[in-house]
């Protein structure tokens, strides 16, 4: 059974969809079966992976209202095991339709339930907003993988994030666990990425992952030729500190699942 990760920050542009890419890659080359929920109507993790000709009624938005099985969803990617559900902007519509859906808060979980069986690890890549669409990845995960991008004020709004996901776990999901938080975009240059990281080490101690994601403009530039950094140039500092990080994650959760 997968192993279900939301990533997680209502700010955009902190790398969660580079996190998603680039660490389901990660895992997708070691042989792990992985797919990637875009659940950003913004679909930088669809185009990024290539994904094009996006029918209407085979992405995010009908998978979340329950009108269409994940079979019918998922694209393959050239990245070796590993399919993506893609969003294109009618995704934003979902986040005002479940407003008024039963049980709304669970439409993803409850969609998930006929994919989690075919895959080692589910990433939900979230939108940059505490929306329903991210209750529902939430409610729908196991753990949460939380991106910040060393740049100031970037422990500002983790408050409410951890706040939001102590109300998730209070009332939906007792089960739900911060994996940790990323530090993103480090540059080794800049002595303000060195006090970020410092400053965000004292605050969260071990909850910050050991890999740290330094600014890279491979990594950047991938994006743009459809393919996650790791196939657009796997040497790159960029690519390898996704592979390290795909380790700690595995590491990570062989001590949650004893
Ligand atoms: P989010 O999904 O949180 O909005 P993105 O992953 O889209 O953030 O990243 C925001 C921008 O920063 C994108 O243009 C992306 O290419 C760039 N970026 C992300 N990570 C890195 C990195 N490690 N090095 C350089 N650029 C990066
Ligand atoms: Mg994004």
């Amino acid at each position: 059974m997968a192993r279900i990760i939301a990533l997680s920050n209502q700010k955009g542009g902190v790398g969660k969809s580079t996190t998603a890419m680039n660490l389901s890659t990660a895992l997708g080359a070691c042989g792990h079966k992985v797919l990637v929920i875009d659940l950003d109507p913004q679909g930088n993790t669809s185009t990024g992976f290539g994904v094009e000709n996006i029918r209407d009624g085979a992405n995010a938005y009908p998978f979340i209202m329950g009108v269409a099985p994940a079979s019918e969803v998922l694209y393959a990617t050239e990245v070796p095991n590993l399919d993506v559900i893609p969003s294109t902007m009618n995704l934003a519509g979902a986040e005002v339709e479940l407003v008024s859906a039963i049980a709304r808060e669970y439409r993803l979980k409850e969609a998930l339930e006929s994919a989690k069986d075919d895959y080692d690890f589910i990433f939900i890549d979230c939108p940059p907003s505490l929306g329903l669409l991210t209750v529902n990845a939430l409610a729908a995960a196991d753990e949460v993988l939380i991106p910040l991008q060393c740049e100031y004020f970037a422990l500002e709004g983790v408050s409410q994030l951890y706040q939001t996901i102590d109300i998730v776990k209070k009332n939906l999901n007792p089960d739900l666990n911060v994996m940790g938080v990323l530090l993103t975009m480090f540059d080794k240059r800049n002595n303000l990425s060195r006090n970020v990281e410092k400053d965000v080490r004292d605050h969260l101690g071990n909850q910050v992952m050991k890999t740290v994601i330094p600014r890279n403009v491979r990594v950047s530039e991938a994006p743009s030729y459809g393919k996650p950094a790791l196939l657009y140039d796997v040497q790159c500092a960029g690519s390898q500190a996704y592979i390290k990080l795909a380790a700690e994650v595995m590491k990570r959760g062989e001590g949650a699942r004893v």
